[in-house]
């Protein structure tokens, strides 16, 4: 079993990333993937564990782009963190992410909700201030009765507070991972569109546009919904990838590798995606660190 999406606290998980590494061993996950959201931060601490466990640590990143004017999640799986332009990209993406949170402020407090960015960043112990951090504020002010209804309400792409920064395009995201040495994969392909959205000429897009393919198993897909997206790959030839989204307790009832009971990830998938990696890069990044 391998598990090649979470988060740690470096973004907007509640574990540190040398927690994820030995809860990834103690449940005997083989391969284990950090792919915080438009940070690599977590990533040396998450590494440095590797002597000290059998699962095998891989870094990643989840970057939030734009597609079809909606919000699509791309990972970067077996990048280089210390790739220099890779590095100088994503503080670009943080810029705007600083930027949108003072908007996204400024757009609640004209709505009358007495919420300040120290008070968010309360709940954001790393430094990355994500819409969760805000759900979570808005949460404990009694403003909403849950994180998931300020999504609803107030800060999710239909909400009344909605403000939208990524800006990233799945071309762009799809060329900054592969300049890294990793493989480009669109998160959660299920989640973007509701109901009986037909991927095949949206993903044949993706494709031409750079990316190798999508999350095929994830946490939140019943048993058709995995068979539709594992034929899509089969038929497109893209690859299939998969992983929990664990957000330790800021997504309560998310397991590591598990997801919620019945997720079960081959090691092949990890396999397949090693052997598409781009042979061209320069990074040093081409052997397995473990
Ligand atoms: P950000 O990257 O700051 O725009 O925040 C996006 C994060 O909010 C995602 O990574 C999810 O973890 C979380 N999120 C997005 N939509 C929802 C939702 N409807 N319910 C709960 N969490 C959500
Ligand atoms: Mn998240
Ligand atoms: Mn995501
Ligand atoms: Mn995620």
């Amino acid at each position: 079993m391998i598990d090649l999406h979470c988060h740690s606290c470096f973004s907007d998980g509640t574990d540190e990333p040398e927690a994820l590494a030995i809860k990834g061993d103690e449940l005997g996950i083989s391969a284990l993937a950090l792919t915080d959201h438009d940070t690599l931060e977590g990533l040396p601490r998450f590494l440095a564990m590797q002597p000290q466990v059998t699962t095998r640590l891989v870094p990643g990143i989840e970057l939030s782009c734009r597609f079809l004017g909606k919000e699509l999640h791309i990972l970067g799986l077996l990048v280089d963190p210390q790739n220099r332009e890779f590095r100088a990209r994503i503080d670009e993406v943080r810029t705007r992410r600083n930027q949108r949170n003072v908007k996204l402020i400024e757009r609640l407090q004209s709505l009358g909700i007495s919420i300040s960015l120290e008070a968010v960043r309360q709940w954001a112990p790393s430094g990355l201030v994500s819409r969760t951090h805000f759900a979570r504020q808005l949460a404990a002010l009694g403003t909403v009765g849950n994180p998931p209804e300020a999504f609803r309400k107030l800060i999710g792409e239909n909400g009344s507070a909605f403000v939208p920064f990524q800006e990233l395009s799945p071309t762009e995201a799809a060329q900054w991972i592969h300049e890294a040495g990793g493989v480009a994969l669109v998160a959660h392909p299920g989640r973007f569109a509701a109901g009986r959205f037909i991927w095949n000429e949206a993903m044949s897009e993706l494709q031409r546009a750079g990316i190798d393919g999508f999350e095929a198993y994830y946490s939140e897909y019943g048993p058709a919904e995995q068979r539709y997206f594992l034929e899509l790959a089969a038929s497109l030839g893209m690859l299939p990838s998969g992983g929990s989204d664990y957000h330790g307790a800021n997504k309560p009832g998310l397991e590591l590798g598990r997801g919620r009971g019945s997720l079960i990830i081959p090691e092949s998938v990890l396999e397949n995606l090693e052997a598409a990696r781009p042979r061209n890069h320069n990074g040093t990044f081409h052997q397995r660190i473990s």
